[in-house]
């Protein structure tokens, strides 16, 4: 029996991870759930599940939660409050996995908090270690954590890794990682028309229903772009070992190709509950929910080349992994920055990578070799964009 703490646990992610959770009651025992807003699915959750502690950011949610559970015989449930109860939940003793599911750069302290601890890390949280780069991979390594990915393409690869991978990917005979994309809802829509989209015609994912920062970054293909830097972290490879492949059905999460021809391919139906079911019961297998994949009704699988002049995010995010040091915290704190004034409506949907392309040129990169630095470059890049994307508007 594990205890597990799901960082993140009324998002899209955090919600399907309990779902699972749920179906194997002689597995898991929910020891902690943390939310930022919504309290009433926080509410629900802690009525569903029992867990010892709930968390959420302000105060004042965490008396409103901690009202409502005494009201119905739940006041053991200790309810704290502030970002650092998160990385205290995470990191305690009968806590042995941590679900890293929150969106953006406020899961970083708690997600590192957990490798620090020597937890089992679910990664889902891409944005993370994209900042934190080979600091977060040398937490792990020094503390004896085990990280496995959420991420259905990093989950897809590592499926298709001999398990002596961790030892180098060159030494298992590994060429290329073929990380698929969807290309998301713009995918074939006329550039010209990218200009005029609205926030709810980018959330309107194909294949996937997600959060909706992960679905404006889909829209733009930068989820991509960060999912090939996390896939350089993961697997120690070189981005020009990364090809990006669209693959429109998403029935192929991702691939390895093998130096002797061999391509390794991890299908299932578009369920983020296959990868998470795989990481908590890993390394054995156990029911998911899911569907099973049906060939017959997906008829055909389709293949292209990204086109990087419709999607300048990708580029961006391989031109950041290539720079190194801070540059990938600098690529994702200015998307963070962009994809928020987007969805408030104060930046059109093609000025997403021109923020990006801004801080980039503007900030030069420094070596990420302390915490502290990227923090400092995240909060430096943030001022940057938000500039540029006021006197956008002037
Ligand atoms: P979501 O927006 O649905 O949920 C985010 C969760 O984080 C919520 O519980 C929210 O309360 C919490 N949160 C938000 N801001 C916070 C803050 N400042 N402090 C503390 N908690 C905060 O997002 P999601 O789609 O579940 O995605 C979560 C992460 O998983 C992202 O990093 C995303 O890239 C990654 N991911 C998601 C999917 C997917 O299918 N949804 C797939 C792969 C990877
Ligand atoms: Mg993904």
């Amino acid at each position: 029996m594990k205890g597990i703490c799901i960082l993140g646990s009324t998002g899209s992610i955090g919600v399907s991870t309990l779902d699972v959770v749920a179906r194997h009651p002689d597995r898991y025992r929910v020891v902690a759930l943390t939310a930022n807003g919504n309290i009433d699915r926080l509410f629900e959750q802690c009525r569903a599940h029992r867990p010892s502690y709930a968390v959420t950011i302000r105060a004042e949610a965490a008396a409103d939660l901690r009202q409502r559970l005494a009201a119905v015989g739940l006041g053991g449930i200790e309810v704290l409050s502030g970002a650092e109860a998160l990385a205290q939940v995470a990191s305690l003793p009968e806590v042995d996995s941590v679900m890293a599911a929150i969106v953006g750069a406020a899961g970083l302290l708690p997600t590192l908090a957990a490798a620090r601890a020597g937890k089992e890390v679910l990664l889902a949280n891409k944005e993370a270690l994209v900042m934190s780069g080979q600091l977060f991979m040398a937490e792990v390594v020094r503390s004896g954590a085990r990280l496995l990915p959420i991420d259905s393409e990093h989950n897809a690869v590592f499926q298709c890794m001999p398990a002596a991978y961790r030892a180098g990917t060159e030494a298992v005979g590994v060429r290329r990682i073929l990380l698929t994309a969807s290309g998301g809802p713009f995918l074939h829509m006329p550039v010209a028309e990218l200009e005029s989209v609205t926030p709810e015609q980018a959330v309107a994912h194909p294949n996937w229903v997600m959060g909706r920062k992960i679905s404006v970054d889909s829209a733009t293909m930068m989820n991509k772009g960060l999912e090939v830097i996390e896939a350089c972290l993961l697997f120690n490879m070189q981005p020009d070992d990364v090809q990006v492949v669209v693959h429109r059905q998403s029935v192929i999460h991702s691939m390895v190709d093998y130096v002797d021809g061999t391509v390794l391919a991890q299908m299932g139906t578009p369920d983020m509950r296959i990868p998470i079911a795989h990481a908590l019961a890993w390394p054995d297998r156990f029911e998911s929910g899911a569907e099973p994949l049906d060939l017959f009704a997906v008829h055909q699988l389709n293949f292209e080349r990204p086109d990087l002049a419709r999607f300048p995010c990708l580029g961006l995010a391989y031109e950041a992994v290539r720079a190194g040091g801070t540059a990938p915290a600098i690529l994702n704190a200015a998307n963070e920055a962009a994809v928020a004034a987007f969805l408030d409506r104060r930046l059109a949907f093609t000025g997403i990578p021109r923020v990006i392309e801004h801080c980039m040129a503007t900030l030069s990169p420094a070596a990420a070799d302390a915490i502290e630095s990227v923090l400092q470059a995240d909060s430096e890049t943030r001022k940057v964009a938000q500039k540029y994307i006021d006197d956008l508007r002037v």
